[in-house]
Formats: structure tokens, sequence, C-alpha cells
């Protein structure tokens, strides 16, 4: 059928890829099942823009490097009495992406900061939002390579572009002046402009200590927490959870024996 082949090139041509690979099936299901023409060329618009979603949203979740997908959906919030659901629940609607706000969460590890970041990271994603998820160190380690080869302006884009940037784990290394600054910067420049989720297991007091001056630590709290929503976690941690549940101890099975001596027994 010349028609059908013409047809199946104008889609092509005109970048309906995926219509042009199902056309033969809708109208087979057209002739079956005596739709209209509109609900026909409905179907077949569907099809193409349901490929076109999933297709972006796949793109998007490969660009954001979020370590793993981990939804809140998987998250147990019984578990974390400290926590007020209502208020992940309410991040969740992202309206405070679209207001620039930030989201901090505070608390120890194993309570759960990065898998809450991933799951709004996720969310954000399935709504169709850039996002760029990076480990404090991570982080720096690129600012300060990019500041000493002079390309520091080409990678700023990296952080400021996304609609959403997740910075995890602040707090495990100290950062030195030269971080400090470049650390600064960055959050100047998305001040007011767009949305992160921070992560520390630091309380804000001791982020003077972290970034080794208390007036540049004072100015970047400033600005992270003008426009905030700090989630303070104070439970124990899911990972000594499963750990007991699995060897009916919090010491890591390769760490229990005897101790008393302070050889462990591996
Ligand atoms: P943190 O970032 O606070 O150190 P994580 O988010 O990495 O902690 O959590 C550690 C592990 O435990 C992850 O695999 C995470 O998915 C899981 N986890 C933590 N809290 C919960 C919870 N309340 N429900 C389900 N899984 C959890
Ligand atoms: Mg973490």
């Amino acid at each position: 059928m010349v028609e059908l082949e013409q047809t199946r090139l104008m889609l092509e041509n005109l970048g309906l890829s995926q219509a042009a690979i199902t056309l033969d099936s809708h109208l087979d299901y057209a002739a079956r099942s005596e739709i209209t023409y509109l609900e026909f060329i409905n179907r077949l618009l569907k099809d193409e823009a349901d490929f076109r979603r999933k297709r972006s949203e796949e793109t998007r979740l490969k660009l954001s490097r979020l370590p793993h997908k981990k939804t809140l959906d998987e998250f147990d919030f019984s578990f974390q009495p400290s926590l007020d659901e209502r208020q992940i629940r309410e991040l969740a609607t992202l309206s405070f992406i679209h207001r620039q706000e930030n989201v901090i969460l505070l608390g120890p590890p194993g309570v759960g900061k990065s898998h809450i970041a991933i799951g709004l990271a996720v969310e954000a994603i399935r709504q169709g939002l850039s996002v760029y998820f990076v480990s404090m160190d991570k982080l720096l380690d690129d600012l300060r390579r990019a500041n000493n080869e002079g390309r520091l302006h080409h990678r700023w884009k990296v952080y400021q572009r996304p609609g959403l940037l997740v910075i995890d784990e602040i707090g495990y290394s100290q950062l030195d002046r030269v971080s400090g600054n470049l650390f600064f910067q960055l959050i100047c420049s998305r001040y007011e402009k767009g949305s992160m989720i921070l992560t520390s297991n630091k309380g804000f007091g001791e982020w003077g200590d972290l970034m080794g001056d208390v007036p540049l630590a004072t100015a970047i709290l400033d600005r992270l927490l003008h426009h905030a929503h700090v989630v303070n976690i104070r439970g124990q941690s899911y990972r000594i959870k499963a750990r007991v549940k699995a060897s009916g101890s919090v010491i890591p099975q390769q760490f229990q024996g005897d101790m008393s001596n302070g050889v462990v027994n591996s």
C-alpha cells in the first residue's frame, strides 16, 4: 500500500518516530473496533507523547548522576518518628522548587537523609525537571580542579543550570580556604535562582569549624537558610536496624567475637 508507506515516511520525517512504528497496529485496532477518526488520531499521538515523556525522563535520570534510584514510597516513616511525614509529602509536591527554596536534611549517619534527597530528586525528574546530584567531596574536587585549570567558568554551568541541585554528605571533610570560597560562590550563584537539597551530618553550629572560617560559614548559611526547609532527623540508623535484624547485634558480623583484649576476631 503506497499510502501506508507514504504516511509512515511522513511521520518519520516529522520526527514522530514512535507513531511511525505503531501506525500499523493502530490501523488494525481502528478497523477491528470501529473507533472514530478522532479517537484513532488521539491514540496514535498519545503513543508518541508517552514515548517521548518516558525517553526524556530516562535521559534526565541518567544526566542527574543519582547514585541509585530510591523513591519516597520505599521509605518507612514509622521507623523514623522524629520525621514529620506530612512535611516530606508536602516537599514531594515540589512547590519548593518552583519557589527556588532549599531543603536541608540534617542528622547522624544512616537515618535516611540521602534516601529522602534522592526520593525528592526522582520525583522532580518524574515531573519534568532537570536534576544534578553530587557529593560535597566530589563537588569541591571538581571545582578546585577547574579553578586550577582555568575552566571554572565552564564548570559553573553544570551546577547552575539544573532546576534542582542536590549536594550530599556535607560535613565529612574539612574545607580549606579555596574550597570554602568556591562553595560560597556556588551558593551565591544559586541564591534565589535555583533550588538545592543539602544533606549534612553536622549541625549548623559546627559549620564554622567545618569551613575553617566562621564569617564565611555565616555568610553561606545566611543565604542557604533565607528560604529553606530544615528537616532534622534525630532517630536511629536504618543500617543498624537492618544489621540487628540479620545478626541479632548492632556490631557487624565480621567484628563480632572476643573483644576483651582489644583484638577483633574476624
Ligand atoms: P544517611 O544519608 O542519613 O546516612 P541513607 O539515606 O543513606 O542515610 O540510608 C541508609 C540506608 O538505609 C539506605 O539504603 C536507605 O535506603 C535506607 N533507609 C534509611 N532510612 C530508611 C527508612 N526509614 N525506610 C527505608 N529505608 C531506609
Ligand atoms: Mg547519606
